[in-house]
């Protein structure tokens, strides 16, 4: 089949070729159906701008597309599938040495960059469907010009869409040249539906092809029905073939889980007028000649985020007011059409105008792994078309460290990272696939996987009758939640997914007919991956080790036997899920935690989809993650110095154990030391003739510098508390443990003497009375006394062998100052004269002389 020169895009033809040999990057905007995936491959090949053997590779978002138009492109070029043209997609590939053009979809080429930064035999990359701005078009992109900078000026970039704001891609690009074709289109009239569906009591799918067969009547075309995915368009076929109205149409399904022989029959060409019903691969990827009309079921599987798994998940959701335009667009190819939009008008105006690019709502794993295997150490600094949430990125940095894939202060990618580079699932499933493969349990490791993708199936919070049969048929379950749950979809699976069957258990029936495919998937990319996916017996210890492999970062630990609480790594904490059949696990990793809104406005974290793990396993798998500690620590509560024995798994604590014995005891001197010093334990002993005594002792060492007494500073006082503390553990021993003894340890025997000589903590004065002496840090010794005690004594006093006067205070009868002086004789004769009539008024009853 030669290629189509009537196609709009051949306008352009000579000016990509031109703006490609000038320069090395381009824009192409084109409407659907131009030809632009289909035709602008093959000019690049004919006009020389692969060189002698290179390929151009073209990044497509969608399998079924790749697929498809590698087909049509072979046709096309005369050459056969996987020679001259191929594709590469997940789990298939038709590809060889010859090949010249390649198509290729998701992390392909974002990996055969990773492992060649030169792109040896690439000569140029086409990045088809751009608006749909999937994460690894957006990332390919970004990694394609970095690499065209530095080692590849030749290599040639081409960016192509059908709606497309070229603006900020083009500064993006810059310099790069942007080329638009208008193409051919007729009007297509949009209908809305007069009232609102509630698709849970009307299924989309009996609406669907209610409208099939009223527009079927209008028109003369083929049809073009748009729902999210397989199931409803099973739905939908069935629903159309039934209805009377709809008789001599074929009818053919269209999405990514058919055969490629039922991908090819819906493209094909009839005598009968046709209906296919597609997802919205039909939107831009691929084009159906001859359609007219396009029913618009409004709904799309996306993939997002889903933090109560921490993986990206599928779901079901309205598609964007630009999404349904491109719908409706299919219907004016050939001629004018019409489109039924199965909502209403004014719902039409509350829906997103744009989807979110990938980058801002997906899981960053995956690509950021891919990256730092790219030698890219910094993902912040990436040189990202629209930057992500540094959070996101974080998180993704984050969850690979735990899974042992990143390590390090600059989080550098590890063997084990490479290792799981292998598997193009998210890191998580990669990581469990290699702990599979080492303990040979591939097969139920890939049922997990895909138990884990959509949401469960068994209902929560059953009545008592569906949980006694649920125990009678599944039996009972103390290992993991998996288990139950891979029970449960056996016997589903086994019931054909029966309504009945399923109700009886409290499964949700679709819910489960989703996991047979993935399952598939899962061993598929094991197997291709050659790792050994043959049926064996289940080795639940083995089974529940890669669990934890991939779930490390959700690590639980029970806080006591009695609730539900626990402890999570990362400081979180949550409390299990009623229902799980966990219960006596004091260790468990939970698949999924979600955070519910409680009445009072908190948060809890409830874990689910646990599993029971055990700590030696941690050791086994993680062993830079585990920590054995032994540490000398004070009790506060107990007041002693202890021993505390810990096991932690990262931050997470799995054992304290405390004792008193054992402690060395340099180590506790020095703890108790602190406590003393800090003043939280008291030496009972240490009272304030033993304050006075030191500051005796530094007066001394200041007083009389002959006499070489070393003064006691504040590191001194530290020295002789922790000798006091040596031996102890704390507690009342240690309280009540005398302190002179170490003291007096201080100075020799003739220091000791000399103290008690030179400065005193008594005088004896000349009546005969023993009189205190009070020493301060500075100032000279003070002497206080009352009037009473003074009488009959003269002059001035000193120590130290008359070195250092003593100053007197003289205190009233209640004990409170009136005088200081250091002369007595000076006191009686000029100051106790004025004072005495005042003082004997007031103290009748006291002597006064
Ligand atoms: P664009 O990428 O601009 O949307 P394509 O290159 O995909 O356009 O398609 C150009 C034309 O080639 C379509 O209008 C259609 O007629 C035809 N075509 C493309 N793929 C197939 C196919 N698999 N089977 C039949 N016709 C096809
Ligand atoms: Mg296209």
């Amino acid at each position: 089949m030669p290629a189509p020169r009537d196609l709009p895009i051949y306008e352009l033809e000579s000016a990509v070729v031109a703006s490609l040999r000038a320069q090395g990057r381009l824009i192409v905007q084109a409407p659907t159906g131009s030809g632009k995936s289909t035709q602008i491959p093959q000019m690049l090949w004919r006009h020389g701008l692969l060189g002698e053997k290179g390929e151009v590779v073209v990044l497509q978002p969608r399998r079924l597309a790749a697929r498809m138009l590698a087909k049509r492109v072979a046709e096309e070029a005369g050459t056969r599938l996987g020679e001259g043209v191929g594709y590469q997609i997940r789990l298939e590939s038709r590809v060889s040495e010859r090949t010249r053009i390649r198509f290729v979809t998701e992390g392909i080429l974002l990996r055969q960059m990773s492992f060649d930064a030169t792109l040896r035999g690439v000569s140029a990359i086409v990045f088809d469907e751009f608006h749909e701005r999937h994460l690894y078009g957006d990332i390919s992109l970004a990694r394609a010009v970095q690499i065209q900078q530095s080692t590849r000026p030749d290599l040639r970039i081409v960016v192509m869409s059908a709606t497309l704001d070229a603006g900020a891609l083009r500064t993006y690009l810059a310099p790069c040249e942007v080329l638009v074709s208008q193409g051919r289109s007729f009007p297509v009239r949009i209908e809305y539906l007069p009232k609102a569906v509630n698709f849970e009591h009307e299924p989309v799918w009996e609406v669907a092809a209610r409208e099939c067969e009223r527009v079927a009547a209008q028109t003369g075309g083929d049809l073009l029905v748009f729902m999210p995915g397989a199931y409803e368009i099973s739905r939908t076929v069935q629903a159309i073939e039934g209805g009377r109205g709809l008789r001599g149409f074929v009818v053919f399904p269209l999405h990514g889980e058919l055969s490629p022989e039922q991908q090819d029959r819906a493209v094909e060409r009839y005598d009968a007028r046709k209906i296919i019903v597609a997802t919205n691969v039909a939107e831009t990827s691929l084009t159906i000649d001859g359609v007219t009309a396009v029913i618009d079921g409004g709904l799309a599987r996306v993939a997002r985020f889903d933090p109560h798994r921490g993986i990206n998940t599928l779901l079901v959701e309205k598609i964007s007011a630009a999404s349904a335009d491109q719908r409706a667009g299919r219907a004016g190819r050939t001629a004018p059409g019409v489109c039924v939009r199965l909502w209403t008008e004014r719902e039409h105006g509350l829906r997103m105008p744009q989807e979110l690019p990938e980058v801002k709502r997906l899981d960053l794993a995956e690509v950021v792994l891919t990256l730092k295997a790219s030698g890219i150490e910094d993902v912040f600094a990436f040189p990202w078309l629209e930057k992500p949430d540094p959070a996101g990125l974080a998180r993704a940095e984050a969850l690979l460290a735990d899974l042992g894939a990143l390590a390090g202060e600059r989080k550098t990618i590890t063997d084990i990272g490479r290792k799981m580079l292998r598997f193009p699932v998210h890191p998580r499933y990669a990581r469990m696939f290699l702990a599979a493969e080492e303990r040979g349990c591939v097969r139920p490791v890939a049922l997990m996987a895909a138990l884990t993708q959509g949401r469960s199936f068994l209902i929560r919070n059953v009545d008592k009758r569906t949980e006694e049969a649920r125990e009678e048929l599944l039996g009972e379950e103390t290992e993991s939640d998996f288990f139950l749950l891979m029970r449960a979809w056996r016997y589903a699976e086994q019931a054909s997914y029966g309504l009945e069957a399923c109700r009886r258990l409290g499964i949700h029936a679709q819910g489960a007919r989703q996991v047979g495919p993935l399952f598939e998937q899962f061993l598929g990319i094991a197997e291709q991956e050659g790792l050994d996916v043959a049926e064996k017996r289940i080795d639940g210890a083995a089974v529940r080790k890669c669990v934890l492999a991939g779930f490390s970062d959700q690590l639980a630990r029970r806080l006591d036997g009695g609730t539900l609480r626990c402890e999570l790594v990362h400081g979180r904490r949550g409390v299990l899920a009623r229902e799980s059949a966990i219960q006596r696990a004091p260790l468990l990793v939970a698949a999924e935690i979600s955070e519910i809104g409680r009445g009072d406005g908190e948060v809890s974290t409830l874990l689910s989809l646990a599993t029971a793990v055990e700590e030696g396993w941690l050791k086994e798998i993680f062993p830079d993650d585990f920590r054995e500690t032994r540490s000398v620590v004070y009790d506060a509560q107990s007041k002693r110095v202890v021993t505390r024995r810990e096991r932690r798994f990262r931050d997470l604590v799995l054992e304290a154990k405390a004792s008193s014995d054992e402690a060395p005891l340099d180590a506790a001197a020095a703890l108790l030391t602190k406590e003393v010093l800090a003043g939280r334990i008291k030496l009972e002993a240490w009272d304030d003739t033993v304050d006075q005594w030191v500051v005796r002792v530094n007066r001394l060492a200041e007083w009389f510098p002959e006499l070489e007494v070393n003064p006691i500073t504040d590191a001194d006082r530290a020295t002789l508390v922790e000798q006091i503390c040596y031996g102890e553990l704390g507690g009342r021993a240690l309280a009540d443990k005398p302190v002179m003894p170490v003291l007096r340890d201080w100075l020799t025997a003739e220091q000791l003497a000399v103290l008690d000589d030179y400065v005193p903590e008594r005088l004896v004065m000349g009546n005969g009375r023993k009189a205190r002496l009070t020493y301060a840090k500075e100032g000279p010794p003070v002497m206080s006394a009352r009037i009473q005690e003074l009488y009959g004594i003269e002059g001035r006093f000193a120590i130290g062998h008359g070195r250092v006067t003593v100053k007197f205070e003289i205190l009233a009868p209640n004990h409170r100052p009136i005088q200081i002086t250091d002369d007595l004789t000076n006191f009686w004769r000029e100051q106790y004269p004025k004072i005495k009539a005042e003082l004997s008024r007031r103290y009748p009853r006291h002597e006064w002389r």
